[in-house]
C-alpha cells in the first residue's frame, strides 16, 4: 500500500495494486494518474520507510531575525 499525492492539484490517492508503465520515456505508476493528468508522487510516510525514529542533525538556534 502506498500515498500518493498530486503536486498540481493537491489530490491524494491510496494505491493497493501498482503497475509501471512507459510513459513520455520514463517509468511511472499507472494508477497514479491523477484526474488532472499530472503523475502523482508517492509520499514517503515512516512506515513505509520502517524507521520508527528518524536522527537529524538540524540545530535549531532559534534565530529571528524578524520578517
Ligand atoms: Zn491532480
Amino acid at each position: 500500500m502506498a500515498e500518493y499525492k498530486c503536486k498540481d492539484c493537491g489530490e491524494t490517492r491510496t494505491l493497493h495494486k501498482r503497475s509501471m508503465v512507459m510513459r513520455e520515456g520514463k517509468l511511472v505508476t499507472k494508477q497514479a494518474e491523477c484526474d488532472c493528468g499530472t503523475f502523482m508522487d508517492q509520499i514517503i510516510t515512516k512506515e513505509y520507510e520502517g524507521i520508527p525514529d528518524i536522527q537529524r542533525n538540524e540545530l535549531n538556534t532559534g534565530h529571528n531575525s524578524g520578517g
